[in-house]
């Protein structure tokens, strides 16, 4: 499937066509191991990743001296991870084996909130895995990407992402979305603040299966 940038989510218009309820998932923390194999990553540099709070900038420090590592060398990190992806991230538990069950029930589209120049190696990583679900790689308000693609028909639409901000911004943008909090990460998701009203919240995909079935059935 070739690189769709924003401006290409006429590839998508057969979402809006479909009868069938949508399942929009997250990639980083949802599918794929993110914070788990940057930390090996940073280490891997000579970097530690302290986790103080629910953020990655400010919590980076040097091996060598134990000096704070500037947001924008942390930035620089994350892109550089981001090239290199394919050697680091993993699946995350049972997720390939859940979506595949979840396909008989909707349709699933992965929405990642990643420079689309990193869509092919992310293709390529989520293909080897047996993910091979149509992506959308853009880093626009999900909410809005999200409406473009569903419309507003009257189907069962499910959203699942770890970070609040893109479940909030779905929830503005479609309120009748079920909306799931799920990162894979447990030290990051001990730390993290609820994730606010109408979000429901699973600590794997066995809860998330669970939860999306009882949002179709009803
Ligand atoms: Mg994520």
């Amino acid at each position: 499937m070739p690189a769709v940038l924003p401006e290409d989510l006429a590839q998508f218009d057969w979402v809006a066509r479909s009868s069938r309820p949508l399942i929009v998932c997250d990639v980083d923390e949802v599918v794929l191991e993110f914070v788990t194999p940057f930390i090996a990553y940073l280490d891997h540099k000579g970097l530690e990743l302290r986790p103080s709070s629910f953020r990655l900038h400010g919590n980076v420090y040097r091996r060598d001296d134990g000096t704070p590592v500037s947001d924008r060398d942390i930035s620089a990190s994350i892109e550089a991870f981001f090239v290199e992806q394919h050697d680091w991230q993993t699946p995350v538990a049972s997720a390939a084996e859940t979506l595949a069950a979840l396909k008989r029930h909707a349709d699933i589209v992965f929405l990642t909130a990643m420079p689309p120049r990193h869509f092919a190696v992310r293709r390529a990583l989520l293909d080897a895995h047996d993910m091979s679900y149509p992506m959308i790689a853009t880093e626009d308000e999900k909410g809005t990407v999200l409406h473009l693609i569903h419309g507003d028909r009257d189907t069962k639409v499910v959203f699942i992402d770890d970070i609040f901000h893109n479940l909030h911004s779905v929830r503005d943008r479609l309120p009748n979305a079920f909306l799931i909090n799920l990162m894979a990460n447990d030290t990051f998701r001990a730390l993290a603040p609820h994730p606010g009203e109408k979000v429901a919240m699973a600590k794997d995909w066995n809860e998330t299966r669970d939860l999306i079935l009882e949002f179709l059935e009803n």
